[in-house]
């Protein structure tokens, strides 16, 4: 049998993995259910055999890859393990069964872990109000924009609609200025990969509502002039919103507020270990000032004498970006992962994943060039201007790491670097992981130089091999033929 064919194509009928019963309860009148909402024909299910429906998941987990068989050093993402410990936390019956619409004096546990959860938040950014509202951290920018946007209106300074943004931010960074309704303003970088202070203050202005900085930026660098950049902002009347999808590289050791931030947002499923390989689902709690925290999106956790419950008449508020209150699983594995490392294990996180990268990019950077080569935080990033001259691409190098069993880093980002490579290989990696990749790294190196063809043919060993992506892209094949 053909391998690869659906379970809609592998259905037989009267096939079944179980068989119910005989009904010992009266069954449900049908005539009960309103007019035209029966269906006429029975669904069209698969019908299977339950060895064959196994083998089947089985078959297509294996064409996956995740950070349960292999290194994942995607750049800005962070691939970290993700413990298993948060996973049985998530699965308890009490935690995996509630509703927000019920009663919040059974829900009790819930929202105190919510609740602790936003206090920790603040502990670790220094900042006063947290929501846990946001789906992902790019919701957590347009609901903070939103939030600034509201607080410049209330003081009316309505005028307020610029955001200037580093050109080594965050793609997502522009694109929810723009969302938001405000208008994105480039800021230069500098030849050390820094913000260019002169051009930032060149644009800053009566207009000026926010200036939104990726910090450690997407060079993998820290904004080593941060808290200057914080006194000139404000000294013009914005505010500083800091990207904290990279706090991994400084939680526990640098305060946000303490360089001037004045919202931010996290990943949790990033830097607080929520699996987020397959696209979420995430959260990206942003965390605000006093002065900010009445336009926080609803509802917001309040306490009363009955105890905790879901506040949703929040006079300021920007309003609700979705259902309820947040993704609950995302932020009960991210509980217990803070719970478990405690003040001092955050800190021991930051130093690691600094250290990991660090000793990738100095054993790599001889065979691949490093443009901004100083000491770097959770990630660096690298490019191909060493095996250009063999016609050799930053993808030939992505596709070739395939083959050895590694998830390619991310490329073609940040767009300051020309055909970048950008390496995050998170603290969770043992140095013999790390000694393994480098080994490969240098071995592709060689290769451009003495095999290039070799490069260019790769992947060789997965189901699909190298894809003519232009095509892909202007003639995309979105459905698929069923045999029947
Ligand atoms: C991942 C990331 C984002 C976006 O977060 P999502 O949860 O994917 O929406 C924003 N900024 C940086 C620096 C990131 O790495």
């Amino acid at each position: 049998m053909n391998k690869d064919l659906l379970l809609f194509e592998k259905s037989r009928p009267g096939r079944r993995t179980l068989r119910l019963g005989e009904l010992d309860v009266p069954a449900a009148r049908l005539d009960a259910l309103p007019a035209g909402s029966l269906r006429e024909t029975p669904p069209k299910l698969p019908e299977i055999g339950e060895l064959e429906l196994v083998r089947h998941f089985v078959r297509l987990s294996k064409k996956n890859v995740s950070i349960a068989d292999s290194f994942y050093p995607l750049g800005s993402c962070t691939m970290k393990y993700n413990p298993l410990l948060n996973e049985s936390a998530a699965a308890i019956e009490g935690f995996r069964d509630i509703h927000p619409l019920q009663d919040p004096g059974r829900l009790q546990g819930a929202l105190a872990i919510m609740k602790r959860l936003e206090e920790t938040l603040a502990a670790i950014t220094g900042l006063e109000a947290v929501t846990l509202h946001p789906a992902a951290g790019a919701q957590g920018e347009l609901a903070a924009l939103l939030v600034a946007h509201k607080h410049f209106a209330r003081m009316g300074q309505s005028q307020r609609t610029k955001v200037l943004i580093p050109d080594s931010a965050h793609g997502t960074n522009p694109a929810s200025a723009s969302l938001a309704g405000l208008t994105a303003l480039e800021v230069k970088s500098g030849p050390d990969g820094l913000v260019d202070l002169a051009d930032l203050e060149s644009k800053l202005g009566a207009d000026t509502a926010v200036f939104m900085i990726t910090n450690p930026s997407t060079l993998g660098l820290f904004e080593t002039n941060i808290a200057r950049i914080s006194e000139l902002v404000h000294a013009a009347g914005g505010l500083v919103y800091m990207d904290g999808a990279n706090m991994n590289a400084i939680m526990g050791i640098a305060r946000p507020v303490d360089f001037g931030v004045d919202m931010m947002h996290l990943n949790l499923h990033k830097t607080f270990s929520t699996p987020h390989g397959g696209g979420g689902p995430g959260a990206g709690p942003i965390c605000v000032t006093a002065e900010l925290e009445p336009y926080l999106p609803a509802p917001r956790i309040v306490e009363n004498d009955s105890g905790l419950h879901l506040d949703y008449d929040i006079p300021h508020s920007i309003g609700m970006l979705r259902g309820f209150a947040g993704n609950f699983g995302v932020l009960l594995r991210a509980y217990c992962y803070l719970r478990r490392l405690g003040a001092e294990g955050i800190q021991r996180v930051a130093e690691n994943a600094v250290l990991n990268a660090n000793y990738l990019r100095v054993k790599l950077r001889d065979a691949y060039h490093v443009p901004f080569d100083s000491i770097c935080m959770h990630e660096f990033v690298c490019n191909n201007r060493n095996q250009r001259e063999q016609g050799v691409h930053t993808l030939d190098i992505a596709k070739r790491l395939i083959d050895m069993g590694h998830h390619p880093m991310t490329i073609y980002f940040p767009l300051v670097v020309n055909e970048a490579m950008m390496i995050e290989p998170t603290e969770t990696e043992a140095k013999e992981t790390l000694d393994a990749f480098i080994e490969d790294m240098l071995q592709v190196a060689r290769e451009a130089e003495e095999n290039p063809e070799r490069l260019h043919a790769a992947p060789c060993t997965t189901p699909v091999g190298r894809l003519d992506e232009g095509r892909a892209v202007r003639e995309p094949i979105l459905r698929y033929n069923f045999s029947d």
